[in-house]
Parts: structure tokens; C-alpha cells; sequence
């Protein structure tokens, strides 16, 4: 066992510390009253090299690890959730991409990510397939040389500010054909005619972050935007959740630690009764759970990337690293509200903002009910193997 992390892994969270504490929390506040999306804070991410990070070197990106990823995420998040979930996002997109092996493609579309600051999304819910992807009714028929899209996705992050889109469609109509066969991936240019993007969403939280239904009515894709051939896009869906179910519990990690920050904090300032409210056994012993959570979720969600990093399976690992650092953060960012009393449930302090952004994370990248479903089935079917 080895728990340090190497020179680099530390210069890189060292980077992405700096970046969240100097260029995100000043603006945070601001990002989500307005609830503008954050473009210059997107622009410098990708000149320090924050964003993109899976694109590999033979394509000018830093080729960097999962692991790395969470890293980074964790720091990000510490910030400001929603740049990170806009960060993250992107990265999810690119890495369907590659999990193609198109290099055309991921020359054309990962090349021009290097040159610009371009932002990319990644589609697969619709109005009627969240947690069952199976679900996922827009269609893709294939004509000549190309595929006619029709169809709708929603909630999908960066939708109004991305280059282009990674879209799961059904190509195999028939009911009878099983998700494994029946899905395909594409990559499709924003400017494509054909396409429309819904409204923002007002959401509770990461309220600076672009989340949009998208629109397909016969959007005409070369048949080279295929990712991975006919049929394979529901294998890439879910190989992307196992890669980014990590970084979403190290991102859930970002905001616990920074409630439990921020409390520990106020409660060495606040007095009660004479005293700092640190001195209240029932105020220190909340702060005490918020950080067994904290060390306990940072495990899991390094577990968790460390194992993809490995070339394993990590599907039980992602899900519960998901699942226990996600609920564990909406409980710390609620006992920091707690802790700050009246000002905590204020707009002029910074841990309501925390409670509502950290609510999402149960819900996106599959719901914790989804996870525990996977987990229950991972454990199963390992328990029959041994019987
Ligand atoms: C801010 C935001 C950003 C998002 N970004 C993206 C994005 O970039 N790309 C993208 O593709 N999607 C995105 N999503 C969509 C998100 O991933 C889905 O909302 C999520 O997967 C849940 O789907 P749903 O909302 O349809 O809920 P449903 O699937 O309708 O579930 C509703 C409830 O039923 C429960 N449930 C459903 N099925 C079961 C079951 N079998 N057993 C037990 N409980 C069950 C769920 O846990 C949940 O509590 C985003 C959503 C939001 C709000």
C-alpha cells in the first residue's frame, strides 16, 4: 500500500488548488446570482491545462490519468461545483470519443479542443430516459452516407455553450434488440441545421452552469461521426459512467471539505454563551462526522479511479464511491447551515450556495438508488461465483 501522492500528482492539485482558491471563489458568489456561465474562468481552466485533460499527448493534450482527473476535480469543486461540473463535463464527452477507436474523428474533434477554448457536452438523457438509458428514444436511420437524427435530449450540461455533442441514438428499432446492439454514439457539430436548443434551466443549484434540452429534427451526421460502429454507443455509456463516477465523488469530496472549512471556521468565531460555539461539544462533534466522511469518501472515490487506472473493471468501486461521498456531502453542506444558524440559511454567506449545488450530485451520473442497485447486483453476482 502506498497512500502518497507522486511529484506531479501534487504539483497538478497544487495547480488546481491554487486556481479554485485565487480565480473561482472571488467570482463564485456572483457566477450563480447571476447565473451567467462563467467564460473566462472556462478560458483560463484551458490555458493552465485544467480542462481536456484525457486527450492524449499524440493530439497535443496532457493524456492525464482517472485518477488525475478526481484530483483535479476534488480542488475544482472546492471552488465553485458548478465550473467543475462544466469541466467535467467536457472531459465526460471527449472521453466516449476516445472510447471509440475512430482516430479520424478524434483527430478532427479532439484537435480543434487544443487549438480554442471549445467546450463539448455529452447527451444522453431525455425527457423520458434518465435512469434507464434503455429508454433513450431518439433515432438515428441510416440513409447512404449519412444518418438522419430525430429526436430530444434534456438536462444536458453545456448544451448552449458547447462546439459539439456526443449523442447516444437508437439505430436498431426493433424492441426485441438488446441495449448492447440497439444504441449508437455519434458526434455532432452544434452549428449542424436541423438543431435547437431548448431553454436554460433555472435549477436550484450550479446555477451558472448551461443545462438545456436539445432538439434532432432530421439532423443529417456523416456516417464518419459514428464513435465506435453501429450498436456499440450503449457499451461507451456505460463504460464513461465507471470513468466518471470517480470524479463525481471526488467532486461531492470538493464541497464536504469545504463546508466542513467554512464551519470549522465560523464556529472558531462565533460565541455563544461566553464562548466560541467550537467549545460546544454538540457543534465540535458535527465537525468531527463531516470529516469521517471527508476521509472516508476520499478513499473511496481514489479506490475507485485507481482501479480504471489499473485496466480493471471498477464498476462496484465507482458506484460506491459515487453513492457514500454524494450523501455524505449533502449531509455536511446541511450540518454547515446548521452550524452557521440564521447566517448559514443567508445568501451573504457561502455554505447555503454548498447545500444547494451539493444536491445534484445524489441525482446525475446515475441517482443513488441507481448506484445501489449496482452495487447490490456487483455483490450478488460475486456471492453466487464463490457458492
Ligand atoms: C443539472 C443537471 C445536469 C445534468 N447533466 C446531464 C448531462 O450533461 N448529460 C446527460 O445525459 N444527462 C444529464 N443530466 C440528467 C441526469 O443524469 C438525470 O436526471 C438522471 O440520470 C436521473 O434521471 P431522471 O431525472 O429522468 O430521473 P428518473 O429516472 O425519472 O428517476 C426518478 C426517481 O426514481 C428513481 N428510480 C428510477 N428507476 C429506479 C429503479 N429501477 N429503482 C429504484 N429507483 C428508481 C430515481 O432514483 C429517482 O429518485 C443532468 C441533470 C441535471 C439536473
Amino acid at each position: 500500500m502506498w497512500f502518497a501522492l507522486s511529484d506531479t500528482q501534487k504539483e497538478l492539485q497544487d495547480l488546481a488548488r491554487k486556481f479554485a482558491r485565487e480565480e473561482i471563489m472571488p467570482k463564485a458568489a456572483e457566477y450563480d446570482r447571476t447565473m451567467e456561465y462563467p467564460w473566462d474562468i472556462v478560458k483560463k481552466a484551458w490555458e493552465l491545462g485544467l480542462i481536456n485533460i484525457h486527450i492524449p499527448q499524440h493530439y497535443g493534450g496532457l493524456g492525464l490519468s482517472y485518477f488525475d482527473h478526481s484530483l483535479i476535480a476534488e480542488e475544482i469543486t472546492y471552488g465553485c461545483p458548478a465550473l467543475e461540473v462544466i469541466l467535467a463535463s467536457t472531459n465526460f464527452a471527449q472521453m466516449a470519443l476516445l472510447m471509440g477507436d475512430n482516430k479520424e474523428l478524434e483527430k478532427k474533434y479532439l484537435g480543434r479542443l487544443i487549438e480554442e477554448p471549445l467546450i463539448t457536452a455529452y447527451a444522453i438523457t431525455e425527457p423520458g430516459a434518465g435512469s434507464d438509458v434503455n429508454g433513450v428514444r431518439t433515432r438515428a436511420e441510416k440513409k447512404g452516407d449519412e444518418y438522419i437524427i430525430n429526436g430530444q435530449k434534456m438536462w444536458i450540461t453545456n448544451a448552449g455553450t458547447a462546439n459539439w455533442y456526443f449523442v447516444l441514438a437508437r439505430t436498431n428499432p426493433d424492441p426485441k434488440c438488446p441495449a448492447s446492439k440497439a444504441f449508437t454514439g455519434f458526434i455532432i457539430d452544434r452549428d449542424t441545421p436541423g438543431l435547437t436548443l431548448g431553454k436554460k434551466e433555472i435549477n436550484m443549484g450550479l446555477r451558472c452552469s448551461d443545462t438545456r434540452g436539445i432538439t434532432f429534427e432530421d439532423v443529417r451526421v456523416p456516417k464518419e461521426n459514428v464513435v465506435q460502429g453501429e450498436g456499440g454507443g450503449f457499451k461507451i455509456a456505460m463504460r464513461v459512467f465507471d470513468r466518471s463516477r470517480p470524479t463525481v465523488g471526488s467532486g461531492a469530496c470538493g464541497i464536504a471539505q469545504r463546508a466542513l472549512d467554512e464551519a470549522t471556521k465560523y464556529a472558531l468565531e462565533r460565541k455563544t454563551f461566553g464562548v466560541p460555539i467550537a467549545n460546544h461539544q454538540a457543534v465540535s462533534l458535527m465537525l468531527a462526522d463531516m470529516a469521517i466522511g471527508i476521509e472516508t469518501s476520499r478513499l473511496a472515490w481514489m479506490r475507485a479511479a485507481w482501479e480504471i487506472d489499473q485496466g480493471r473493471r471498477n464498476t462496484y468501486y465507482a458506484a460506491i464511491a459515487k453513492a457514500y461521498a454524494s450523501d455524505f456531502a449533502n449531509k455536511c453542506a446541511s450540518d454547515a447551515v446548521q452550524i452557521f444558524g440564521a447566517a448559514g440559511f443567508s445568501s451573504e454567506y457561502p455554505v447555503e450556495k454548498l447545500m444547494r449545488d451539493v444536491k445534484i450530485y445524489q441525482i446525475f451520473e446515475g441517482t443513488n438508488q441507481i448506484q445501489r442497485l449496482i452495487i447490490s447486483r456487483e455483490l450478488i453476482e460475486k456471492a453466487k461465483q464463490k457458492a
